[in-house]
């Protein structure tokens, strides 16, 4: 690792710790020529599988891009940066659960809708306009009629909505920026 500063490839590390979402450790170096003190980071995804696109390209898993098609989905909704950052985190945790080396970037797509969907219903029909290429206002129709509010955990893999049929009331749906969705589920 070369000094930002004076280029010089030999430093020590003063300090280490791991990124909010444990996915990233930074480790601050100090320059042993120049003295001077920077950052590294390190994350998972060197390991992550790549991506298949439709037309077979692969690609590198790409977290900033993703952040971005989510924003894009949930722009003037009320979602946190937060929120986003951690649905981000749980899909680079899935890929990197598959234990695969290539997935498709559509079943990762699959999975941002699903997710999303717990996150906040409308930003996930936005999400699936673009990601499904509807057409027409009855696919949206038959997007809500469809959406599962459901949420992937490493631990307890789908939590929150079983497919059992005792009549659920009204549920309390957390978007992730503090404020609560009462959802009747369908
Ligand atoms: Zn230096």
């Amino acid at each position: 690792m070369r000094c930002p500063y004076c280029g010089d490839d030999a430093n020590r590390v003063v300090d280490s710790r791991l990124g909010r979402d444990e996915a990233e450790i930074r480790r601050r170096r100090e320059c042993l020529e120049c003295g001077r003190r920077f950052t590294t980071r390190e994350r998972v995804e060197d390991v992550l599988p790549k991506l298949v696109k439709r037309d077979e390209r692969r690609e590198d898993f790409d977290r900033r891009k993703l952040l971005a098609s989510i924003e894009r989905a949930c722009a003037k909704r009320p979602v946190s940066i937060d929120a986003l950052e951690r649905l981000a985190d749980r899909i680079e945790k899935r890929l990197q659960e598959t234990g695969q080396t290539e997935v498709a970037s559509e079943q990762m797509g699959e999975w941002v809708l699903e997710d999303l969907t717990s996150v906040d219903l409308l930003s996930a029909a936005r999400f699936a306009s673009v990601f499904r290429s509807f057409e027409s206002a009855e696919d949206y129709v038959a997007f809500f009629a469809s959406a599962r509010p459901h949420r992937y955990d490493a631990e307890a893999g789908f939590e929150g909505f079983a497919a059992d049929a005792s009549p659920t009331p009204l549920v309390t749906v957390q978007d992730g920026s503090g404020s609560e969705a009462r959802r009747r589920p369908s």
